[in-house]
């Protein structure tokens, strides 16, 4: 339980943080939290000789609204989020996804950057981040460039980030008016991760739903955008007959896991019980 050596470095900005990935390449590891990744070092599945603490830039660590977009800087905290009055006022969904991950020491050194870039097929966040349509900010060695969620979780534990990329920003549109969101899991019930979440995200028009973002994390290697569910509740009125004719095309046609915690059978079941929970909270 105890990593091999590393030699620590903390630098004061991205730019130097960026410097210290180019000159060490494959030997170097970023760290934010250290909350995933230190566990991984103590089991000696990852033994980085270089280890970039990025944490204390303060660069990183901030929550603005930005002309219809609330930026969160990578190294924000879990905490941070979930308390924000700005988050819990445009949207809810992110608060309560943020205030749902493990217990109050993990939500107070986790950070928003971490988690997505580390990518655990049950970790909170990247439910939310899809349904929110976020874009997520990444800095390399060739400048900057912006990935949508949708490009962003590639598989289990893997993104679409370069090597000697680093996350700086998550961007998440506030949603128009009239959108009510909700974000409800199945904790395990040691560790708090997922195992099953689903975010939800619904506009109406006239009493029926004009537009639906509706996302699992834990069910499958990757998070995903579940098509079914949201085109059965686009254009309904919102009723509980509605609500559970979607709610039951959840997770139909996707690579569902299965492992000591539940059973694919179960993770299904699931799914279609908290699409329905999290549509009936965000339809109130
Ligand atoms: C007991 C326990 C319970 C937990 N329960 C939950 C839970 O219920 N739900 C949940 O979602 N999570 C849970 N977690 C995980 C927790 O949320 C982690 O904080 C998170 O997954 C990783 O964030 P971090 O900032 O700690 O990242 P780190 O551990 O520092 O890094 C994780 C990985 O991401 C890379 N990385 C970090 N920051 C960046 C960046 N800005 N750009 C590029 N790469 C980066 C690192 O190199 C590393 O590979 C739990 C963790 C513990 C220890």
């Amino acid at each position: 339980m105890i990593p091999s050596s590393f030699e620590y470095h903390r630098p004061a900005s991205v730019s130097e943080a960026l410097q210290l990935l180019q000159q060490h390449g494959e030997e170097a590891k970023i760290m934010s939290g250290g909350h995933s990744l230190l566990p991984s070092l103590k089991l000696r599945l990852s033994e980085p000789g270089h280890l970039i603490d990025i944490s204390r830039i303060s660069d990183l660590n901030y929550i603005r609204e930005e002309g219809g977009v609330i930026a969160i800087g990578a190294c924000t905290t879990h905490n941070e989020i979930g308390k924000s009055a700005l988050v819990q006022e445009k949207i809810p969904m992110i608060s309560q996804a943020a205030l749902a991950i493990g217990d109050v020491q993990v939500r107070n050194r986790g950070t928003l950057g971490g988690s997505i870039a580390h990518a655990d097929p049950a970790a909170d966040w990247p439910a939310s981040i899809l349904a929110s349509e976020a874009e997520i900010v990444v800095n390399g060695a060739n400048g900057a460039r912006n990935i949508a969620a949708s490009d962003f979780f590639t598989g289990i534990f893997m993104t679409a980030l370069e090597e000697n990329e680093i996350i700086t920003e998550i961007r998440i549109p506030i949603p128009p008016a009239n959108t009510h969101s909700a974000y409800l899991k199945f904790p395990q019930p040691a560790s708090r991760f997922a195992l099953v979440g689903c975010a939800v995200m619904i506009t109406r028009s006239n009493g029926s739903v004009e537009r639906a973002r509706v996302a699992f994390t834990g069910v499958s290697p990757s998070a995903f955008r579940d098509n079914a569910v949201e085109e059965a509740i686009t254009g309904q009125a919102v009723n509980a007959d509605s609500i559970k004719a979607a709610a039951d095309k959840a997770a139909e046609g996707v690579d569902i896991m299965s492992d000591h915690y539940a059973s694919q059978d179960y993770r299904k079941h699931l799914a279609k019980v908290f699409a329905k929970r999290a549509l009936t909270a965000a339809a109130n």
